[in-house]
C-alpha cells in the first residue's frame, strides 16, 4: 500500500529534507582533491546530529556509515573509508538520509572533484536534467509511468545507459516504502495521489546499463567501468504540484 502523507507529516519531511540539504550544501564546499570519503561521512554525521536528526543510513540493513560515497564507475552504495581519497577529475555521488521526528528525507547529488572532463560534465548535466524531468511529472492525476518515462526520455536523448536494478521509491516513515519507481517505462499505471512522497533518483551510465555488486556486498559499479552519475530528491505530490522536500527551507 502506498500511504499518503498528512500535512503534519509533510512538514516534518520538509524539515528532514532541509537537514539533508544542509549536508549537501557543505559537501559542495568540502569535496576537493585529497579529502577522504570518511572525512565526508564525519562532516555529514556532525551536521545531522547538530540538527537533532538521525542518520537514516547508519545501520540500515547493516550499512556502516551515514552517507554513501560512490566514485566514478561506482553507481550507488559506496562505503566511506579513510583509505579512499577523491582526486582531480573524479565524479562522486553522495547520498544522504536524515530522519527527523520519525520522517525521512533522502537525496543524492553527484559532485565534480576539481576539473572533470567534458564527458563527465555532460553525464552530470543529463542526470540532473533527468531528475527534474521526473519531478515535473510527479503530479496528482499522472501515473508512475509518467515519471519513469520522463527520466528514460532524457537518458535516451543523451545516449546513456539506465541502471535497471535500482530505482526510486516511496519514502516517509522509513526510507524505502512502496512504490518502487523504475527509471524507464514499465507501463505502471498506478495513479499519483495527493500526499504521495517519492524519492526520484535517476542513475545514468556513460556506457551500458549493467551493474554489479562488489565483494563488500554494498558497492554497485558499472560492468564496463565507465562513469555513472546519480541525482535524487524526495518529492511530495500536492494539489499545488510537485514539492521538493530535500532543499533548504526559506
Ligand atoms: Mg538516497
Ligand atoms: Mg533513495
Amino acid at each position: 500500500m502506498i500511504n499518503r502523507k498528512s500535512r503534519e507529516e509533510i512538514k516534518l519531511m520538509r524539515h528532514a529534507g532541509h537537514i539533508v540539504a544542509l549536508v549537501h550544501q557543505e559537501m559542495k564546499k568540502v569535496v576537493e582533491p585529497g579529502i577522504s570519503t570518511k572525512e565526508l561521512d564525519n562532516i555529514a554525521m556532525k551536521i545531522i546530529k547538530e540538527n537533532h536528526a538521525v542518520p537514516t543510513f547508519l545501520g540500515y540493513s547493516g550499512f556502516p556509515a551515514c552517507i554513501c560515497t560512490s566514485i566514478n564507475e561506482q553507481v550507488v552504495h559506496g562505503i566511506p573509508s579513510e583509505d579512499v581519497k577523491v582526486k582531480d577529475g573524479d565524479i562522486i555521488s553522495i547520498d544522504v538520509g536524515a530522519t527527523f521526528h520519525g520522517l525521512v528525507g533522502d537525496s543524492a547529488w553527484s559532485y565534480a572533484v576539481g576539473n572533470v572532463s567534458d564527458d563527465i560534465k555532460r553525464l552530470m548535466k543529463a542526470t540532473e536534467e533527468a531528475l527534474y524531468a521526473g519531478i515535473e511529472q510527479m503530479r496528482v492525476g499522472n501515473v508512475l509511468d509518467d515519471i519513469s518515462g520522463a527520466v528514460e526520455d532524457v537518458a535516451v536523448k543523451y545516449g546513456y545507459g539506465i541502471v535497471r536494478q535500482y530505482g526510486g521509491h516511496g519514502v516517509g516513515h522509513v526510507m524505502h516504502e512502496e512504490p518502487f519507481l523504475y527509471n524507464y517505462r514499465v507501463g505502471d499505471k498506478t495513479p499519483i495521489k495527493q500526499g504521495y512522497a517519492i524519492a526520484i533518483e535517476p542513475m545514468l551510465n556513460m556506457g551500458v546499463d549493467e551493474v554489479t555488486v562488489a565483494a563488500d556486498e554494498w558497492t554497485v559499479s558499472t560492468i564496463d567501468k565507465k562513469p555513472s552519475a546519480h541525482f535524487e530528491h524526495t518529492v511530495v505530490a500536492t494539489e499545488e504540484g510537485p514539492q521538493i522536500m530535500t532543499k533548504l527551507m526559506e
